[in-house]
């Protein structure tokens, strides 16, 4: 029996990583050192390729009901609407931001976990580790106090922003802390005239005030406010910032939630070090702009989840898992910056830069096109890997995405209890023939291709390994040959 992997840090990120393993039937232990989950709604937000996500894995609907669809959001000054981006065209069948607070996601994850027939190890601390090439020796401090021992297969950092395993990885930490403080408030609304599924960013020269509904009636509240206090603001501080810099008239009430934040921008560039990963804030942090924090780190542990299910079912060589790191360390490079310079964008406090940032967002936003190609970044949808060493061979003159892009279909890619590739192509006998012969990691059904002349071979996370010209099927052969490893005559299970 193999070793269990250890996934520490039952936050979203730790969650989705156990229940994901579990879902391929792969040993996992999830331990947390705190006793209970957390209330502090901190994330709210939940994007379509996010939701897309936990539809293969089995959860989307319980998400889907559990929070509020918003379906636009809006950047205003006092009663003038700057610019409007709405989420309705976004190409997935998620077509709006899920606003749910955090500790609903954490606890729907953990009922998610639970029907896989995993639990959360509360009360259970990682304090130290060994790679011993062929396992991790781990230390864990238990509720008395007294310290034992857990042998892993693999050992996954989900321990958030402190990452114990990323300081003992000695992984640098790189990036800076804003000078700016911001507070946040999850408070009772009303007086604003604003449609209730609709986040607002109102610019004033003082600084910016941002609404973002969590239920009919109740938002969250994140103003900037120079240097941080040294006490957490009070509702009278919140009000008073929202008659400042809102549309008027607005009343808060009941809050649930006050504090203040600094902005971490920070990332280790690796993600891997032998037998040992880090996933989710324990990897990046950055600015809760664009609301990306929880979504990059869940993204990840999807990402890592079926490579290490297939290594562990020796589908696959240890070698897939150098991926991980590649790929996930370029998208949250990315969502750094994105999410970076919409800060800045927002703390603008010259005159000029203020001025020019509102004519260049009436301008711009105007354009049906750009407000499309924003809301499809912040959606995770064209999140692409077109540096992956996974990216096998590429017919350039289909239509249709290439390797490493997403793939757009009505099929759900990547759910079962396996990871498998899927085949888009003409449903014929090669394609059956093809199926038949690497039925351990193809899954059984065709979906179809977005060029009858091609044949898209999709990873179980739905972006693209390789693309052929139709009839070409040694090249989808070829890739799948480079990314699995025959079943082995011993392995009775190979399926
Ligand atoms: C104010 C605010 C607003 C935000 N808004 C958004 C948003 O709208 N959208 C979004 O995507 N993100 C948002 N984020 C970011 C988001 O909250 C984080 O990205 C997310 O919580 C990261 O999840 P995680 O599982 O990686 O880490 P965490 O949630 O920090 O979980 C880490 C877990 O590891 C445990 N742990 C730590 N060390 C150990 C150890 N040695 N042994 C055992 N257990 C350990 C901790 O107890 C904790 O439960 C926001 C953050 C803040 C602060």
């Amino acid at each position: 029996m193999s070793k269990p992997v250890l996934v520490v840090g039952a936050g979203p990120v730790g969650l989705t990583m156990a229940a994901e393993l579990a879902r391929y039937h792969i040993p996992v232990r999830l331990i947390d050192s705190t006793a209970a989950r957390t209330d502090q709604s901190r994330a709210l937000a939940i994007w379509p390729r996010t939701l897309e996500l936990l539809d293969a894995a089995g959860c989307a609907d319980a998400f889907a009901a559990g929070g509020l669809h918003a379906q636009a959001v809006s950047i205003r000054s006092g009663h003038d609407v700057l610019a409007r981006i709405t989420f309705g065209d976004i190409t997935s069948p998620f077509r709006y931001l899920l606003m749910i607070p955090q500790p609903e996601t954490e606890r729907l994850l953990e009922a998610h976990f639970q029907t896989l027939g995993g639990i959360v190890e509360r009360n259970t601390e990682l304090t130290d580790f060994v790679d011993t090439g062929n396992g991790v020796s781990c230390t864990v401090r238990l509720a008395d106090g007294k310290s034992t021992r857990m042998e892993a297969g693999w050992l996954i950092g989900c321990d958030g922003a402190h990452s114990l395993v990323r300081r003992r990885l000695g992984l640098v930490f790189g990036g800076d802390t804003l000078a700016t403080g911001f507070i946040i408030a999850d408070v009772h609304v009303v007086g604003l005239a604003m449609a209730p599924d609709e986040l607002a960013i109102f610019w004033h020269p003082d600084g910016a005030v941002m609404f973002f509904p969590i239920i009919p009636g109740r938002y969250r509240i994140i103003a900037d406010i120079g240097t941080v206090p040294a006490h957490a603001p009070d509702l009278a501080a919140v009000q008073a910032i929202v008659d400042q810099r809102g549309p008027g008239g607005v009343i808060l009430s009941d809050p649930v939630w006050l504090s203040d934040f600094r902005v971490n921008e920070r990332r280790v560039r690796e993600y891997r070090a032998g037998r040992v990963f880090v996933a989710g804030d324990a990897a990046h942090v950055h600015s809760p702009a664009g609301g990306q924090g929880m979504n990059t780190g869940m993204q990840d542990a999807f990402n890592l989840a079926w490579k290490l299910a297939l290594v562990e079912r020796q589908a696959a060589s240890p070698d897939l898992l150098d991926s991980y790191s590649i790929e996930r360390s370029a998208v949250a490079r990315q969502v750094l910056s994105d999410s970076g310079r919409m800060t800045r964008i927002v703390l603008l406090k010259n005159p000029v830069a203020r001025l020019l940032r509102g004519l260049v967002v009436r301008g711009m936003f105007r354009i049906p096109v750009v407000r499309h190609a924003i809301a499809s970044r912040f959606s995770g949808v064209t999140t692409r890997y077109d540096d992956t060493p996974l990216n096998g061979g590429s017919a350039r003159e289909l239509r249709g995405p290439r390797p490493g892009q997403r793939f757009v279909t009505d099929c759900i890619i990547g759910a079962g209890d396996m990871p498998r590739f899927t085949l888009a192509a003409l449903d014929d006998a090669e394609a059956r023939a093809m199926i038949a012969r690497h039925a351990r990691v193809l899954g059984p059904e065709i979906c179809r291709p977005p060029d009858e002349n091609g044949i898209w071979l999709v990873r179980p996370d739905g972006y693209v390994a390789a693309t052929a010209r139709r009839g070409d099927w040694l090249v989808i052969d070829a890739a799948l040959a480079a990314l699995t490893l025959p079943c082995p005559d011993r392995i009775r299970a190979c399926r």
